[in-house]
């Protein structure tokens, strides 16, 4: 069996706590690697040599930091199929999933490469007599990043291109459920160039996390994974005095108006409920219907999921790979059963589904849920699998009442020929990336992606400008340089102003 260690300082370092976590394929569900967790020491340690790397790398020039960054692109955009035949053998999702994933996460260390523009800082002569004044922004040291199981590239590619290229070092705690990914980014990053010591893996559970989480040597923590975790990651974080971003999980909403092309509004709902077997922060788990189109609207989306292929991730074939552990498939599974109970019609069943000669996978086939009430389970929680719940409103208004009565916050969509209806909804909705015609507004890496309410705990978004001003602190600088001609100004216990 494969082990997966951690990366420390530019190597690989064995665990040392004698505990490891089991790691399985989802398409077969045989364990196929061992992923090392490790302790509170383990922890310290790794934090020890980021801590000695930013010595040198806070230090370091521009110019040094993004020519590393630009052969890592170079090296990324080489090895994106060895990094999606990682991620599918670990996470289960399809070939080209895994490679758009790839793709959207180099998109981070492309904006990384141009941080020599990003850091520019302000100045301002002259603001009073031979008064200039500047401000900069520094990087904050160690800085960790922990990573949910269903991005395993991209979500930490949200975070330490940006990091490291703002000066900072990093540690890393992928999800302990798909380890290998991350691992073959800080090889990758080494490769490139980039000094031992700033960017480390290092791999676990919650004793890992919460030795970072306590770290006095740790300065800030980006986290990213579910509401629970991420509110106790801010809670705690904070309270330990550190910088903290925790984004966690969400309920997506997408509104249909009367007037909407019901096609392209089906192909939508389609791809973006079950795409990555609904195993995405930005999935769309809930579709408000407007109006009389609903029956409509159901029959198309019902037409189109009945077509979708279920099989491997590594089979060209397949549409829709398995769910990652046979746990959370039964939790999946448990709300389409309890669905009719709690008042919805159910349009399409996918419990109890499996994939010849793949028995042992952890198979669900997708669920349609219709007229679901928004005091059900399968409406409340973040199901996190392929089930799509459909709701009916009379009028846009209550359509959008109901979607901001939702505790989540995180993506939501409209789908509409009505641009003034459009562009009241990008006002009115209570989400932080909105989608016009588009389901998953996944934003572009310069700009920064990030929800509201229980999607997102602290202030800052992440990547984009939210990101590098989170990996950065401000320092203002104000100079006087005196004229040699110039008599001294004398005492003056006045509080100074600008003259
Ligand atoms: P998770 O919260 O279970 O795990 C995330 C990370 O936290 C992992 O590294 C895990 O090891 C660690 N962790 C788990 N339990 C912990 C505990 N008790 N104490 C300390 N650390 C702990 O999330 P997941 O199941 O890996 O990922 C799926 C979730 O992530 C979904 O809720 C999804 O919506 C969310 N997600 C959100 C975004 C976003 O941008 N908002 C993006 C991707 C995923």
């Amino acid at each position: 069996m494969k082990t997966v260690n951690h990366w420390i300082g530019g190597k690989t370092v064995e665990g040392a706590s004698g505990n490891y976590g089991p790691v399985t394929d989802p398409a077969t569900g045989e364990v196929t690697t061992q992923v090392a967790l490790a302790s509170a020491d383990e922890v310290d340690a790794a934090v020890q040599v980021a801590r000695e790397a930013f010595q040198t790398w806070g230090q370091s020039s521009l110019a040094a930091r993004t020519k590393v960054l630009f052969a890592y692109r170079a090296l990324l955009d080489a090895n994106r199929d060895a990094i999606a035949e990682l991620i599918t053998a670990e996470h289960g999702k399809v070939h080209s999933d895994a490679l758009g994933e790839v793709a959207r996460g180099l998109e981070i260390v492309e904006l990384a490469c141009g941080i020599t523009t990003q850091l520019k800082g302000e100045l301002s002569t002259s603001v009073s007599s031979r008064v200039d004044v500047s401000s900069i922004r520094q990087p904050l040291g160690v800085v960790a990043g922990i990573t949910p199981f269903n991005f395993p590239a991209m979500v930490p590619m949200w975070m330490f291109p940006l990091a490291v290229a703002c000066g900072n070092t990093f540690i890393l705690k992928p999800s302990e459920k798909d380890p290998s990914a991350a691992n073959k980014l800080a090889e990758l990053a080494s490769e490139a160039g980039l000094p031992d010591g700033v960017l480390n893996v290092v791999h676990g559970d919650k004793v890992a996390v919460d030795a970072l989480l306590a770290h006095p040597g740790i300065a800030a923590v980006s986290f990213v994974g579910s509401t629970p975790i991420a509110r106790h990651i801010h809670t705690t974080a904070s309270a330990n005095g550190k910088r903290v971003q925790a984004l966690g999980g969400a309920k997506n909403h997408m509104l249909v108006l009367p007037d909407a092309d019901l096609d392209a509004a089906a192909d939508a709902a389609v791809s973006a409920a079950y795409g990555s077997a609904g195993e995405r922060c930005m999935a769309i788990s809930a579709v408000v219907a407007v109006g009389s189109i609903g029956d409509a609207l159901v029959e198309k989306i019902r037409e189109r999921a009945e077509k979708i292929k279920i099989g491997p991730g590594n089979d060209p074939a397949s549409e829709m790979g398995p769910l990652i552990t046979a746990a959370h498939r039964d939790k999946v599974a448990s709300y389409v059963k309890g669905a009719a109970e709690q008042g919805a019609d159910v349009v399409l069943d996918g419990t109890g589904y499996t994939v010849g000669g793949f028995e042992n996978g952890h198979w669900i086939g997708l669920s349609l849920l219709d007229n679901v009430k928004t005091d059900s389970d399968a409406y409340r929680d973040e199901i996190f699998g392929p089930v799509l719940c459909v709701l009916r409103a009379e009028t846009y208004e209550e359509g959008v009442a109901l979607i901001n009565a939702s505790p989540f916050g995180n993506g939501t969509a409209i789908f509409t020929r009505d641009g003034g209806a459009a562009r009241r909804f990008q006002l009115e909705i209570e989400a932080g990336m909105v989608g016009v015609n588009v389901p998953i507004p996944v934003p572009v890496g310069y700009h920064s992606f990030g929800g509201w309410k229980d999607s997102l705990f602290g202030d800052h978004h992440i990547y984009g400008n939210d990101g590098i001003h989170f990996y950065t602190r401000g320092k203002v600088v104000t100079t006087r340089w005196p004229d040699p001609s110039e008599a001294p100004a004398g005492v003056d216990l006045g509080f100074p102003t600008s003259r």
